[in-house]
């Protein structure tokens, strides 16, 4: 399994840190976990086509994590060939309609005619190549939901989205490789329904998970100062992720 994080910002607009998006392949399937604005061309960064994606998964419907769907869909009907396979979505619920939503403001142009929207149900484990793919409820919006892709060799990551700390999210990183987790601001800014350094390590520590990788730092989060804030609570590995930052399993 190769993970790429593509953006490791949010919606605060940055020359440094695009915003959510992880890429991760097996070698032949491609998923795309959330896509926020600038996903496209950090795609371009990581060498990945966009009709190079099979899967799309979408953690919640905040613009930093979905803008670039409507690119997305765009671009795969015109350029640089239109796409044929199928493209799959796995997405929070709601997702759906809002995509519905999105046809009225857009019409046909976010519409595919060559190939097929396959809307998987995020309740049950989906299986593209080598990699399943669950997905578990998390504390953020009301609708909000985390992934854990496992490959055929027992290698596991979990993507928190955006989650506040909850059982849920512990439950569903259990023993992984890699715990990707949002680490929003700084333990003396806490924020409803997003994560500390602290909290996110005290989730890796209670899912006993090898790896921990923190992403999603609005500018007061300082990513030096938030892996020894994780550390106060996890013995792990920790990283702190910048754009682009590969993670081979
Ligand atoms: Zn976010
Ligand atoms: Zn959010």
């Amino acid at each position: 399994m190769h993970i790429t994080i593509l953006g490791s910002g949010t919606c605060v607009p940055s020359l440094e840190r695009s915003s959510a998006c992880i890429k991760v392949t097996d070698g032949t399937t491609t998923v795309l976990l959330d896509s926020g604005p600038g996903s496209l061309r950090q795609l371009m960064r990581a060498e990945t086509e966009i009709n190079d994606i099979d899967l799309v998964c979408y953690t919640h419907l905040h613009v930093d994590h979905t803008a670039d769907f409507v690119p997305l869909l765009f671009a795969s009907k015109y350029a640089p060939l239109p796409r044929t396979r199928d493209l799959a979505i796995m997405a929070a619920p709601g997702f759906r309609d809002f995509y519905d939503r999105l046809t009225y403001a857009y019409g046909d142009w976010i519409v595919p005619e060559n190939c097929t929207l396959v809307w998987l149900d995020a309740g049950r484990p989906a299986v593209f190549g080598s990699l399943t793919i669950t997905a578990a409820p998390v504390r953020h919006t009301p609708h909000s939901i985390a992934f854990r892709l496992a490959d055929s060799s027992g290698k596991s990551m979990v993507y928190s989205g955006d989650t506040d700390y909850c059982r849920e999210i512990i439950d569903l990183a259990v023993g992984c490789d890699v715990l990707i987790l949002e680490c929003s601001f700084p333990d003396d800014q806490y924020h409803e329904g997003h994560l500390t350094p602290e909290r996110a390590g005290k989730i890796a520590a209670e899912a006993g998970c090898r790896q921990l990788v923190l992403t999603h730092f609005y500018p007061d989060c300082d990513p030096q100062q938030a892996v020894p804030g994780a550390a106060k609570k996890f013995r792990g590995c920790i990283h702190a992720a910048h754009d682009l930052i590969e993670i081979k399993l």
